[in-house]
């Protein structure tokens, strides 16, 4: 059987439409071979992701997205091959799991202030339990018609510098990339050229990432055109990191992203799951 590997998505523990357990199920549906679930600052649904991969016979890798702050800019770091139950780790997300409460109850009064009343009680309501993210918010704008399409929640309210954006700072790079290396895992540059950064910048992230202990990077993701796969190989190369593949999917209504569709790695490449213990 041809291997098919997915390291990087999103379940109802964080802002993904569907449970642990379906996106697994969807996942094997979609011939994936291998598969991480990488919620933003969350462990918590690893535990039925794993249990649902063992029955599905596919091969589950814990994973975590986390929200870093580096040089007052916000990076993903994807911690991959981790031990879900590292306290390091469990402790160290906690606090960003009560930031994202604090962040979303000031999102709140910045829309209220905006004529958006009750967005609080909506994500609230809609996280059922889960990281409140900004995707909540964009939900809730859309659902109640305040915009016309979650893009234009993000370019009027919820994007950097909007009227509802709260400028927050997650954990440290540095402590975040420990983190994940006490848990045992890989730590890994998720999307890198989703940052809007000019090419100097982000060399000198992969730099100071690459100092830190990161080992990773995502050459391959769910919309990656020829081109970016071939910037981003290029950054790999010359930082020395070994290439991620990962859809970031998040919901099946979005019809360009899918678990398990990614161009292939080129092979020119140390994939990332040789670093796997
Ligand atoms: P947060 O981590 O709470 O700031 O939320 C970030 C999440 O919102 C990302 O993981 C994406 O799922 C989503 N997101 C961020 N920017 C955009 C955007 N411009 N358009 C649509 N979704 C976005
Ligand atoms: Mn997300
Ligand atoms: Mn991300
Ligand atoms: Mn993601």
């Amino acid at each position: 059987m041809q291997e098919k590997f997915d390291l990087h998505c999103h379940s109802t523990a964080s802002d993904g439409a569907l449970s642990p357990k379906e996106v697994v199920q969807r996942a094997k549906q979609q011939g994936v071979t291998s598969l991480a679930l990488t919620d933003h600052d969350t462990i918590n649904g690893q535990k039925e992701a794993a249990k649902t991969a063992q029955s599905n016979n596919i091969k589950f890798i814990p994973g975590i997205e986390i929200s870093t702050t580096w040089e007052n800019k916000c990076f993903h770091i994807v911690g991959l091959n981790i031990d879900p139950t590292n306290t390091t780790l469990t402790s160290g997300i906690k606090k960003l799991q009560d930031l994202r409460t604090e962040r979303a109850i000031k999102i709140a009064q910045k829309l209220e202030k905006k004529r958006v009343p009750n967005a609080y009680e909506a994500v609230v309501k809609a996280a059922n339990g889960g990281m409140i993210t900004r995707s909540h918010f964009a939900d809730f704008l859309y659902s109640e018609h305040y915009v016309s399409s979650r893009q234009q929640a993000f370019d009027r309210y919820l994007g950097k510098g909007k009227s509802a954006f709260v400028s927050t700072i997650w954990a440290d790079l540095p402590k975040a990339i420990d983190w994940i290396i006490q848990a045992g895992g890989v730590a890994v540059v998720a999307h890198p050229l989703r940052y809007n950064l000019t090419a100097s910048w982000l060399k000198r992230f992969l730099s100071s990432f690459k100092e830190v202990g990161g080992q990773g990077i995502e050459v391959v993701t769910g919309r990656s055109s020829p081109e970016e796969i071939r910037r981003t190989l290029q950054y790999a190369k010359q930082y020395e990191l070994a290439a991620s593949v990962g859809s970031d999917f998040h919901t099946p209504d979005n019809q360009w992203v899918e678990l398990g569709r990614l161009a292939p790695l080129p092979d020119s490449i140390k994939p990332v799951w040789e670093l796997f213990g």
